[in-house]
C-alpha cells in the first residue's frame, strides 16, 4: 500500500430511510425521505465488499496511513473507506480536523472520581468543537456537488446552539464560491464566543427569538420549499464525518476496546449516533472484536432521550420535552432531530453488545457546573458539555454500573473558552435562578489588582518596578533569598 496515494477504492452511496427502508441515489442533496419525511442514514451499498479484508488489513491500513503526506487523508479522512468513499481527491475539504489528542485525566481527577479515564479534546478542532469532523464531510460532498452539476450558487444554512455555526461558516469561508454560509442562532442563546465565530467567517448571522428547536422549524421550512442546502445534522454527511470520533478512539487504543466506556453529551443525537455508527462499521469488519459500552449524557433541563431509555423497553414512548436555560448549552435541545437514528442504532447496538452497551445518564446543572470547574482546575480544557460527561461519569460511578475494570473516554465536545462566560457566572456568583447552579465559594477565582492604576503614571521607570514589586511580595508573602 502506497500510504501518500489517495486511495482507489470507490464505493456507492445511498441514502436509506429509517423509517421506510427506501433507497435514494446520492447524488441529490436529501434531508429527509421524499416519501415518509423520516431522517436517512448513508450507506456504501458496497460495504460488504471491504470484508474480501480482514481486520488485521484494515487496522494496519489506518495506522500506516496516519504517517501519510497526501493532505485530504490527515484528517477525518484516514478512514475514507469508511466515510464517504465516493468523493475524489480534489473534492476533499481538510482545515485540520479531526485526530484530536486523547488526555488521561491528572492522576487528582482520577482520584477525586474513583476511576481512571480520559478527555479527548475535541476542542481542538479547528473551530473548536466537534462540529468540523461533520462540516469537513458536508462540504466535501457540496464541493463535489458543486463540480458535477456546475452549480454557480449555493446558499447553505443551519440553526445552532452556537458551534455548528461557528464550523458551516468556517468552512464555507474557506472554500468560498458558489458557497456562502447562513446561520440562525437562537438570540441571546448563544455565548458570545460563538456569536463571533461566524461573524469573523463573514456568514450571514440572523437572529431569532425563541430557542434552538425554535430556529431548527424554519430553517426545515426553507429547506423544505427553497434552494438552499441544510448544514445541521439532520444532513447525514455530516454524521458520516463524525463518525471519525469513533476511529480514533479505537486508533488510539490500538483497536482494544474491550474495557471502554464513552461518555457522550446528547443534544440534537448526531454525535452519539455517529459514533454508534462507526463503531459498528468497524464491529462489522472485524476491526474491533468488541463494542464499547456508550453512555449518553442529558441535563435535566433538556433531557428527552434520557426519559425515553429510564423506562423498561416495553413502556418506552418517544416525547420532546420543553427545555430551560441549561449551561450544557451547545446540547440543550428538546426535540432531537436524530432521535430515530439514536433509537434504531441503540437497538442493532444492544442486540450485539447487550442491553448495558447503550445508556443514559441524566445530570443536575450543579454537577455539570462543579465538573467542568473541576476539570479544568485540574488541567484540562472541558467546555460545560465535557464537564456534563464528567458528572455523568460521577453518577454511573455512584449507581454501580461502571466495573472496576473498566476505562472511560469523555467527549469534550468544544474548547473551554467557548464557554467562559458560565466559569464567570460561577466564579462571581451570578447565576441566574433559572439555571439553579450555586458556586461552591471556595473556587473562586478572580484577578486583583494590587496597585491603583494613578500608580504607573506618577513615578518614573525604576521606581514603578520597586513599588510594584514590593505590593506583589507583601501579596505572596516572599522570603528573601
Ligand atoms: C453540538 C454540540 C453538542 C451536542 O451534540 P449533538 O450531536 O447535537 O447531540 C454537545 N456539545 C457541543 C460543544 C456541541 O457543539
Ligand atoms: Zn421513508
Amino acid at each position: 500500500m502506497d500510504i501518500h496515494a489517495f486511495p482507489l477504492y470507490r464505493g456507492q452511496m445511498e441514502y436509506v430511510c429509517l423509517a421506510c427502508g427506501t433507497r435514494y441515489c446520492a447524488d441529490d442533496l436529501l434531508y429527509t425521505c421524499p416519501g415518509c419525511a423520516s431522517v436517512l442514514l448513508l450507506e456504501d451499498v458496497h460495504f460488504d465488499t471491504l470484508k474480501t479484508h480482514d481486520g488485521a488489513y484494515w487496522r494496519t491500513l489506518f495506522d500506516t496511513r496516519a504517517a501519510t503526506r497526501c493532505t485530504p487523508l490527515r484528517g477525518i479522512f484516514r478512514y475514507y473507506e469508511l466515510l464517504a468513499p465516493i468523493l475524489e481527491e480534489q473534492d476533499i475539504v481538510y482545515l485540520g480536523e479531526g485526530i484530536t489528542p486523547i488526555i488521561a485525566a491528572s492522576d487528582e481527577l482520577s482520584a477525586s472520581v474513583g476511576i481512571p479515564f480520559a478527555y479527548k479534546n475535541d476542542g481542538q478542532n479547528p473551530s473548536a468543537s466537534f462540529k468540523d469532523r461533520g462540516m469537513a464531510c458536508a462540504f466535501s460532498y457540496l464541493k463535489s456537488l458543486v463540480r458535477k452539476f456546475g452549480w454557480d450558487e449555493v446558499l447553505t444554512v443551519c440553526a445552532s446552539t452556537g458551534d455548528t455555526s461557528a464550523a458551516a461558516a468556517l468552512y464555507a469561508a474557506y472554500v468560498g464560491a458558489p458557497l456562502k454560509s447562513v446561520v440562525l442562532l437562537p438570540h441571546g442563546k448563544v455565548t458570545p464566543q460563538q456569536l463571533s465565530q461566524p461573524l469573523g467567517s463573514g456568514a450571514t448571522v440572523l437572529e431569532l427569538p425563541g430557542v434552538f428547536d425554535d430556529c431548527m422549524k424554519v430553517v426545515e421550512h426553507l429547506a423544505e420549499h427553497y434552494r438552499v442546502a441544510l448544514l445541521n445534522s439532520k444532513n447525514s454527511w455530516r454524521i458520516l464525518g463524525q463518525e471519525s470520533y469513533a476511529y480514533e478512539v479505537a486508533q488510539w487504543y490500538a483497536w482494544d476496546v474491550r474495557n471502554l466506556c464513552l461518555f457522550v453529551p446528547i443534544g440534537n443525537a448526531g454525535n452519539v449516533t455517529a459514533i454508534m455508527s462507526g463503531f459498528l462499521k468497524m464491529y462489522a469488519l472485524g476491526i474491533i472484536d468488541t463494542l464499547p459500552r456508550i453512555f449518553g449524557v442529558q441535563s435535566e433541563h433538556a433531557d428527552p432521550v434520557y426519559r425515553y431509555y429510564a423506562v423498561p423497553k416495553e413502556g418506552r414512548q418517544w416525547a420532546p420535552v420543553k427545555v430551560s436555560p441549561s449551561v450544557a448549552q451547545a446540547a440543550m435541545i428538546g426535540n432531537p432531530v436524530s432521535f430515530p437514528r439514536v433509537a434504531r442504532l441503540a437497538e442493532k447496538y444492544t442486540a450485539i453488545a447487550g442491553e448495558q452497551a447503550f445508556q443514559v445518564m441524566q445530570v443536575t446543572e450543579q454537577q455539570i457546573m462543579d465538573s467542568m470547574i473541576l476539570a479544568n482546575r485540574k488541567g484540562h480544557i472541558a467546555c460545560t458539555q465535557g464537564g456534563e460527561c464528567l458528572a455523568g461519569l460521577r453518577n454511573a460511578k455512584a449507581l454501580g454500573i461502571i466495573g472496576k475494570d473498566e476505562y472511560a473516554v469523555l467527549d469534550a465536545t468544544a474548547h473551554a473558552l467557548k464557554f467562559s462566560g458560565f466559569q464567570d457566572m460561577y466564579f462571581s456568583n451570578t447565576f441566574p435562578p433559572e439555571y439553579g447552579v450555586l458556586p461552591d465559594s471556595r473556587l473562586a477565582n478572580r484577578p486583583e489588582l494590587l496597585l491603583d492604576v494613578s500608580r504607573r503614571s506618577a513615578l518614573d521607570d525604576a521606581a514603578y518596578t520597586v513599588e510594584a514589586a514590593t505590593a506583589v511580595v507583601k501579596h505572596l508573602g516572599l522570603q528573601k533569598k
